[in-house]
């Protein structure tokens, strides 16, 4: 791979190897933009098949990191920590203090929190050696409740943007995915009075769960879930759902979910749902609730201000809707537009030494 092509095409600035002999430790570490603040992005530990496997998604990992924390509105850049390593077999304290050391020494410029594979007990021993971690137990505690909230608020902006009203009472919902963040949404749904929520599962123990919790939502089969009338489809599962197959498929209005890159072609499908005049919420916009939450605890976490910052995700959708309908671009794209934009203007307003 050619790292450097690369990292110039994007305008990456830095990427560290490391390795630990004692601990078989094997990590890249991704800085992508520290324009807005220091880099923050998760650990993410994966047994990849090579060495190229892991750089090419340590630096796309760690560059949409960048752009989901400014268009959050967040003082942070995107960096993100990829170990190559069988989940099962590495793990140990000492494997993770190890990484802490090795965080430590980019001195602040890369905070790192739990990820894929990667727990806040994992984060509790890179606590040990580094003052650069986040989404620790005894602090901004679990993520998910939080990413909901967010997609809560951005599912009621893209009803107003479709319906020029953002009640959900009276409105219809289909959630892909009752994990953690599907099972919270529709918490907070039907707490605002849904008329009708549907979801589905592949998971039995996930089904039993939501049909004894919400006996009034209702269970369809997972291929079901692309074709029914509804005001809102919620993906909160997997990526790429959003495809050749499906958008043909789809009868609602919007879809907003908290699910990570829920188009699997990002230019061909935001351009398809455009046509079908179906209102997409960029995916690192809606999703970015539990960044925000623990982006707090670097400020000394309060759940009243982390709250209070993720109900903004509403007006941050709203302003892209307005940079989508004016540019013409899909969605997604004017999402991209924002933050590159917010990147922009506060490097400006920056540039100026001030001593505080
Ligand atoms: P989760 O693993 O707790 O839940 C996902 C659920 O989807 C599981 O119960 C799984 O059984 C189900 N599922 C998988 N494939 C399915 C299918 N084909 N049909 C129906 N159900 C299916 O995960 P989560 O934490 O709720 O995250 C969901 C999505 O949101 C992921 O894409 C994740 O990257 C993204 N996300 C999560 C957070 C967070 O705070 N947890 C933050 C940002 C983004």
């Amino acid at each position: 791979m050619k790292k450097f092509e690369y990292m110039e095409k994007h305008g990456y600035e830095q990427l560290v190897f490391f390795h630990d002999a004692t601990t078989g430790l094997k990590g890249i570490t991704c800085i992508h933009d520290t324009s807005l603040g220091p880099a923050l992005g998760g650990t993410r530990l994966w047994n990849y098949d090579n060495e190229d496997d892991a750089t090419l998604d340590v630096l796309r990992l760690a560059r949409g990191m960048t752009y989901k924390a400014a268009a959050a509105g967040l003082n942070l850049g995107g960096g993100k920590t990829v170990l190559i390593g069988d989940p099962e077999k590495v793990k140990s304290e000492a494997y993770f203090r190890g990484l802490g050391r090795y965080v430590q020494t980019l001195n602040g410029r890369y905070i790192t929190a739990e990820d894929v594979n990667t727990s806040t007990k994992d984060m509790d021993f890179v606590n040990m050696e580094t003052d650069y971690v986040v989404g620790l137990k005894h602090k901004s505690g679990n993520p998910s409740p939080m990413t909901a909230l967010g997609a809560f608020h951005g599912i009621r902006a893209s009803l107003m943007e479709v319906f020029g009203d953002d009640t959900i009472e009276g409105r219809t919902f289909s959630v892909q995915g009752a994990g953690q963040t599907g099972d919270y949404l529709i918490g907070y749904l039907l707490e605002a009075k849904a008329k009708k929520i549907y979801f589905t599962e592949i998971n039995e123990k996930h089904i039993e769960k939501i049909k004894k919790k919400y006996p009034e939502v209702e269970f369809v089969e997972p291929d079901d879930i692309y074709g029914l009338e509804v005001d809102v489809y919620a993906p909160c599962a997997l990526g790429a759902t959003m495809n050749d197959e499906t958008i043909p498929q789809l009868k609602c209005k919007i879809v907003a979910g908290t699910a990570n890159n829920v188009l699997d072609d990002e230019e061909k499908h935001g351009n398809m749902l455009k046509e079908r005049n179906i209102l997409y919420s960029p995916d690192f916009v809606i999703n970015a609730g539990g960044l925000i939450n623990v982006y707090h605890e670097l400020q000394g976490y309060s759940r009243e201000n982390a709250e209070n910052d993720i109900s903004k995700i509403y007006d941050r959708l709203m302003d892209i809707y307005k940079i989508a309908k004016e540019t013409g671009k899909h969605t997604q794209e004017a999402a991209k537009l924002f933050a590159k934009e917010r990147i922009k203007t506060i490097s400006t307003v920056r540039a100026n030494f001030v001593k505080r």
